[in-house]
């Protein structure tokens, strides 16, 4: 049976956090005075990722995209891959990381079975990359695309949160890279999460984005493969990869949705904007079966709102913070 909500759309991705940790420190994602880190025995194990993952793919879900706090801190994160690639049904797996272990782990991965690699990035510059995550790592996360690129995970996506006065100076050099690597930059409107700075003076709209990046280069838009396409892709000037925009403040893509979330310490979430969550956890460590872990997963999308709340409400909302979610 598909995981269907109340406005049609079917679930088919999973984005699940392996920790809320992170060896970065990225000011639009973790609040300064940091957060209250979960201790390592109320986070999932393998095991208890592997069982949650078997029962959504039983109900549809076709992708699994794994994500933190720092994935790649997670020890051992390429045995969890490999455990995922045994499922029947699942046919894609991805990561998204801050690429600091990278050129550690790329080729585990790929012997792992991980599909497909989207690494963040928000500077070209290796003494902004301090600034914006305070801590001066660029060049190991240099190191660790280089390796990914080597190791075949193409083309790699490449996630850059836009801010004004903080890297929006960088776009053209973005939109570069783009060209002259394997690569698709996608361009990501800065979200607003509990005590991370957001306010809409840092916004940058992807409208004022295409306007700037079009009037130096030449983009033709790149037809989406699936409904749920969250980034509207373009080519440039025929280089070798693309770029994207994930346009989640000015124009939302809820009416597609079709992701939902498990977050490191066992809740489950259906909308990231939405503070909502069912924690499977302690149900599953005192022996829940699989139909009472699927009704909580069937509870928590029956309460999916149709779409998250408008730019001015969102910073208000109750929520976890990025990090404590899993972006
Ligand atoms: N540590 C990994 C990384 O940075 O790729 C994975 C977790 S991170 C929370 C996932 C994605 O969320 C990153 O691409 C990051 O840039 C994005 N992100 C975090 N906070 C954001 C915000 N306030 N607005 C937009 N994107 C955000
Ligand atoms: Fe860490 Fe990723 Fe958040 Fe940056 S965006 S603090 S790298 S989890």
């Amino acid at each position: 049976m598909a995981l269907l909500d109340r406005f049609g759309r079917v679930h088919d991705y999973l984005r699940v956090s392996v920790t809320d940790r992170c060896d970065l420190r990225c000011a639009y994602c973790m609040p300064e005075e940091g957060i209250d880190w979960r201790d390592s025995t109320e986070l999932l194990t393998f095991e208890e990722i592997e069982r949650v993952v078997s029962i959504f793919v039983q109900q549809g879900v076709r992708k699994v995209r794994l994500t933190g706090g720092e994935p790649l801190i997670r020890p051992e994160l390429p045995t969890l891959v490999a455990m995922l690639r045994k499922l029947p049904g699942l046919e894609t797996i991805a990561i998204t990381t801050n690429a600091t272990h990278l050129a550690r782990d790329a080729s585990s991965l790929k012997r792992a079975g991980l599909d497909k690699i989207t690494v963040s990035l928000d500077t070209l510059h290796p003494a902004r990359f301090a600034a914006i995550t305070h801590r001066d790592r660029f060049a190991e996360v240099w190191r660790g695309i280089e390796a990914a690129i080597a190791e075949g995970f193409l083309p790699l996506k490449l996630n850059v949160v836009l801010m004004a006065r903080v890297n929006d100076d960088e776009v053209l050099d973005f939109v570069r890279l783009s060209c002259e690597r394997p690569i698709i930059v996608r361009f990501i409107e800065f979200m607003p999460f509990k005590e991370n700075g957001w306010s809409t003076t840092k916004l940058i709209s992807y409208r004022d984005l295409l306007q700037q990046i079009s009037r130096e280069f030449t983009l033709q838009p790149v037809e989406s493969s699936s409904r749920s396409d969250v980034a509207k892709e373009y080519t440039v000037n025929g280089g070798l990869g693309r770029i994207g925009f994930i346009t989640s403040m000015t124009e939302d893509f809820c009416s597609t949705c079709n992701r939902m979330r498990l977050t490191a310490d066992g809740a489950i979430k259906s909308c990231l904007h939405d503070g909502a969550e069912f924690s499977i956890r302690d149900l599953m460590r005192s022996g829940a079966t699989q139909v009472e872990i699927e009704n909580v997963i069937r509870r928590s999308l029956a309460g999916k709102q149709e779409r998250h709340a408008g730019i001015d409400e969102l910073y208000q909302i109750e929520n976890r913070t990025m990090i404590q979610i899993g972006g």
